[in-house]
């Protein structure tokens, strides 16, 4: 264990803050998920590696950690202004297939692609089309507390009553407001939001439910602080999701919960990941230029690889997506791995001289707001570093690899076949025997040899295989 406090940067309060949990040894964790009405591409992938990492880094200080993660199926209007149509009834309309089925097919690739990129699963995980009772009691709460009015278009938050509302994302209200007040007829002020929708009349919609109010269907904030109210209270440690919905969404649900359970602050520490640039410009359906992680794997990559390119960047950092970056992180990982998978068979170690230090350094830098790029050069380090024996190398790969989740003790020709190439078997063997005759300059000569043609080398008890990269 360590001394380290763990400090995260808190976007509510605009700096990096030491940790208080609201019961100790205890964190409960909220992360915005997917909307699924369209594939997830590799940018969408990274507020729940980051999410994973914050997961990762209280189960290594010893806390008891409750994570909540929704699905969006229901409710995200098309412009994130929250204008527009539902975005699955749209895609549902455009496909002529069934909302629910659409749910399904995205939710499914986002679980697999989560999977792919050993991000732990969420203690719960729930949809938003299952919760829609919680919804409308969260929505009578509010009525009842005389937070809303009502529209020919659905029942609304009323942000005067509410005086904080611009505080979270230090809005100005009358420059945001430009262009946006008349989006819905009889609404009072532009950034008021639905917090039920009705169904038109003569539209056939798939997803609409009963309620006090008559049919329709919930905005997309309002599942946010229903869920997180069922599943983890009236208040709760930390809130992450991307930056992109600081400004709408979370204000939203800020109002919202604040304003329902009177409490302030309803989460103690918001945590947001920036964007990934992908080659220059952003991914969208409308530029055809989606990435998703099966075409990463598509092209010969290892999806483990693009964890290590997300770890690259610090999750507060925008990354750029290039395809030469992308190159350079999967020869990287590729590389650390073959040298670190060597290490599962070696006894581990703690007691050596020099361990402690980089023991001490990791912490330093996971509990510095989750520094992966600091962590990540530490892993390189152990490996390279000359004075460690292997039993200490294991022990402080499998130390950083609890947190990195980059399997680096677990020998990647399992995943990816054998091939056989008689020249590679040959030179295989010939440093083999350099080994044994402990001509160790002879054997790393061959080993660098071989890995520059891409070819790694995996020692095991039973004499050494090898695999191609790619
Ligand atoms: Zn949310």
């Amino acid at each position: 264990m360590t001394a380290h406090e763990v400090s995260l940067y808190n976007t509510r309060t605009r700096r990096k803050e030491a940790f208080v949990p609201i019961k100790p040894k205890e964190v409960k964790i909220y992360t915005c998920g997917p909307t699924v009405y369209s594939p997830q591409h590799i940018g969408n992938m990274r507020p729940y590696m980051f999410a994973d990492l914050l997961r990762r880094t209280f189960l290594l200080k010893g806390f008891s950690v409750f994570h909540v993660t929704n699905i969006t199926d229901v409710g995200h209007l098309t412009d994130d202004g929250d204008s527009g149509d539902d975005k699955m009834e749209v895609a549902a309309k455009k496909s002529g297939r069934k909302a629910e089925e659409i749910a399904d097919e995205y939710t499914a690739q986002w679980l697999e692609d989560r999977r792919l990129l050993n991000c732990v699963d969420p203690d719960v995980l729930c949809k938003a089309t299952d919760h829609i009772a919680e919804q409308v009691a969260l929505c009578q709460k509010l009525e009842s507390k005389g937070y809303t009015y009502r529209i020919s278009d659905g029942i609304y938050f009323d942000i005067s009553k509410f005086p904080g509302y611009a505080n979270f994302a230090k809005l100005d209200l009358l420059k945001e407001g430009e262009g946006r007040i008349k989006d819905v007829s009889g609404k009072r002020h532009y950034a008021d939001f639905a917090l039920w929708k009705f169904a038109e009349k003569g539209v056939a919609r798939q997803q609409e439910w009963d309620s006090p109010w008559g049919r329709g269907f919930p905005g997309w904030h309002l599942e946010c602080s229903a869920m997180s109210w069922r599943y983890l209270g009236e208040r709760f440690d930390i809130h992450t999701g991307g930056v992109d919905h600081i400004k709408i969404h979370h204000t939203n649900e800020i109002a919202q919960s604040e304003a329902a359970f009177g409490v302030n602050p309803w989460v103690s520490y918001w945590m947001h990941n920036e964007f990934l640039d992908f080659r220059g410009k952003k991914m969208s359906k409308s530029l055809g230029n989606i990435c998703v992680l099966r075409d990463l794997i598509d092209a010969g990559f290892h999806p483990l690889s693009y964890r290590y390119f997300f770890l690259q960047a610090h999750y507060r950092k925008q990354q750029t997506f290039t395809d030469e970056a992308m190159a350079a992180a999967d020869k990287g990982y590729r590389r650390l791995r073959a040298v670190t998978e060597g290490l599962a068979g070696c006894e581990s170690d703690s007691s050596e001289e020099g361990v402690e230090k980089i023991v001490q350094r990791f912490y330093a830098a996971v509990y510095d707001d989750l520094n992966a790029p600091q962590v990540l050069a530490l892993a390189g380090e152990v490996v390279r570093k000359s004075g460690l024996s292997d039993s200490a190398r294991r022990y402080l790969v499998e130390l950083i690899d609890s947190w990195l989740g980059l399997n680096l003790l677990s020998p990647l020709s399992q995943e990816l076949g054998k091939e056989s190439d008689p020249r590679i078997d040959d030179l295989v063997q010939r440093r083999e025997a350099a080994r044994q005759e402990k001509n160790f300059s002879e054997a790393d000569r061959i080993r660098d040899l071989l890995m520059d043609e891409g070819v790694t080398i995996e020692d095991t008890p039973d004499g050494s295989t090898w695999h191609r990269f790619k």
